[in-house]
């Protein structure tokens, strides 16, 4: 369902993606590791577009990003995608913010909508939140109002990128649980930037390792944390355990 073909990706002069090979297959979970500036962000972020690549392939749901003629709003209804900073819309309530996508891209129903949205504010445990605006919600909260609007596309594969990384440490469990629920309850695909290792290691099928825009271990998990092939990876694994 997603797979790179020798991508590269620029940043003006600077080579942010060398010669990227990966597939993932629908409904695996891969997280990705490595240090800062690897290039994880910019990896996760041309998977539904929000960056172009520069040279090769980059196959999403069976349309080629690299291809400058693709339309990317297909792939973006498809993709869904949580930050580390929720980037929620600060001036909309919380049910609006889920309902505003599957309204204006999907035409969803109103009442079909509405409905929708209560279920997934249920599912993250925010229903009494419903008409509260994202500021008056604690970080936790406003990280599963994300993913709750996420869910509300249906899409086909989920990105989060650093989830938790804004998170006080008290919140990060209980949104890590609901990532968790969602690897097990549903058949979508799912990448996921994290340096939580313990929860990579109860939901990945795979952890890939990167460093200075290139991927230099991809392995099943257990394979991974019980010795990665890499040096630099076993150095990064190291610091941050
Ligand atoms: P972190 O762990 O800090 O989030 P990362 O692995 O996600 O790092 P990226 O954000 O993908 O790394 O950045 C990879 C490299 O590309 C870095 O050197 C960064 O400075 C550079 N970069 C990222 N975004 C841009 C941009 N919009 N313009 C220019 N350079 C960029
Ligand atoms: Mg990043």
């Amino acid at each position: 369902m997603i797979e790179f073909k020798d991508v590269n990706k620029f940043y003006g002069d600077y080579h942010a993606l060398t010669d990227i090979n990966l597939k993932v297959e629908a409904g695996e979970t891969v997280v990705l590791i490595g240090p800062s500036g690897s290039g994880k962000s910019t990896l996760i972020r041309t998977i539904n577009g929000l960056e172009p690549v520069q040279g090769g392939q980059l196959i999403v749901n069976g349309q080629d990003l690299a291809n400058p003629k693709t339309d990317m709003n297909r792939t973006r209804k498809n993709v869904g995608m949580v930050f580390q900073h929720f980037n929620l819309y600060a001036n909309k309530t919380v049910l609006e913010n889920i309902m505003l996508a599957p309204r204006l891209v999907l035409h969803r129903d109103e009442a079909e909508n509405k409905k929708m949205a209560m279920e997934l504010l249920d599912r993250v445990g925010l229903v009494s939140q419903a008409n509260k605006v994202p500021s008056a919600l604690s970080g936790g909260q406003q990280q599963r109002i994300a993913i709750a609007r996420s869910l509300a596309m249906k899409p086909k594969a989920l990105l989060f990128d650093e989830p938790t990384s804004a998170l006080d440490p008290e919140m990060v469990n209980g949104v890590l649980q609901i990532i968790k629920d969602i690897v097990n309850d549903s058949s979508m695909t799912t990448l996921v930037v994290t340096h939580e290792m313990g929860f990579a290691k109860q939901v990945a099928d795979r952890v890939i390792f990167m460093d200075k825009g290139q991927i230099l271990e991809d392995s099943p998990t257990n394979e991974f944390f019980a010795q990665p092939k890499e040096p630099r990876a076993q150095e990064f694994l190291s610091q941050i355990i």
